[in-house]
Order: structure tokens, then sequence, then C-alpha cells
């Protein structure tokens, strides 16, 4: 039977080169996997995803994806969803029926909560629904797990107000544990 995965992980945890990678490890058997990523997140361009490492790969949009028949899903091994923090409630129950009507796996990668701490709706839907949940892990600066994603400004001052989604990388965001995220402490550097 076919799973939904939730791997979650905090800003800068390599989710987007995991993600190319277990794309690029079902090619290497044969097999073709589904990139896809919401629509909102434009930061690699349109229809393509980007890592920090410096691996890329085309992908379609989420809403290309619903637009699929069944007979142009089944030619592939596996759906592959990057950012999946942004998609909707309802997005996410659209997955659940890929994997149960149509027996095709979905792994999805995201954040689990948002600069303030909070959950993303897509997040929180994928936590409820998930059959399988995976922490990608990575450190804070202090070598504890980072568990939290901590937004800053210009000056490097982490800001605890403001809209849940604004797009930004390295430049905007940092995984921190939760006590020098709390302290909005992002290290000596
Ligand atoms: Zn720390």
């Amino acid at each position: 039977m076919a799973k939904l995965y939730f791997r979650y992980g905090v800003m800068g945890s390599s989710k987007t080169a995991n993600a190319l990678m277990v794309r690029y490890n079902y090619e290497e058997r044969g097999q073709e996997a589904l990139l896809v990523k919401p629509e909102l997140d434009q930061r690699d361009g349109a229809r393509f995803v980007a890592s920090r490492a410096g691996l890329t790969h085309p992908c379609i949009y989420f809403t290309d994806l619903r637009k699929m028949t069944p007979a142009q899903l089944h030619a592939y091994a596996c759906v592959i969803v990057d950012e999946a923090q942004f998609l909707t409630r309802e997005e996410v129950r659209y997955l659940t029926d890929l994997v149960d009507e149509q027996n095709i796996p979905v792994i999805c990668y995201g954040l689990r909560t948002d600069f303030k701490g909070e959950l993303f709706p897509g997040s929180q839907e994928l936590l409820a629904c998930a059959d399988i949940i995976e922490e990608v892990k990575t450190i804070c600066w202090c070598g504890k797990k980072a568990t939290f994603n901590a937004r800053f400004d210009a000056r490097g001052v982490v800001l605890k107000e403001g809209e849940q989604v604004v797009l930004g990388a390295n430049d905007r965001y940092i995984g921190l544990c939760r006590k020098h995220w709390k302290e909005g402490n992002l290290g000596p550097q």
C-alpha cells in the first residue's frame, strides 16, 4: 500500500536537497518521480526547484498536478512535494486521495512551524493525516537540534511580529534551538 510521508525540518535543514535526491534515486532505478511545488513559492523561478547546495530540477505547480488524469498520474512511481507547508488543508486532503485511491506514494517536505512557532495550515494537516512523519534534522549554532525558525531583518534583529508568509532564504531565516529562538539569539557571529 502507498503511504503519505511528511518530512519536516527547519529552514536550512536540506529538505529540498533531500527531495531532489529522492527524485534522482527513482530515476536511477528506471522510475520517474513527479516533483511538485505550491505556486506561491517562486524563489527559484517558475516551475523549478533548487537547493542551496546547487542541485536543481524542473517541477510542476500543485495546480498542474490537480489537472492530471489518473492515467497521467500513473506514469509516475511517486509524487514529491517541496515547500508543503504552503499547501492548503484541502490540498493535503487531495494528496491523501492520491495515496488511498490511486495508490501513489506521496512524499511531502516542509517546515513544521512559522517564525512565531505556530503551525502552517499545510503542516498541521500533514501532521494530522500523514502515515509516516519524519524529521529532517539540523543544528542550531550552539550545537543543539534546531527546531524553530527565526526571521530576522537586514540588521540581524529577530522579528516576532508580521505576516506568516514572507518568502526568503538564508538572508531572512535561520533554524535555531528552542532556547535561542525564544531569546532571539542568532549566535556570536
Ligand atoms: Zn541554540
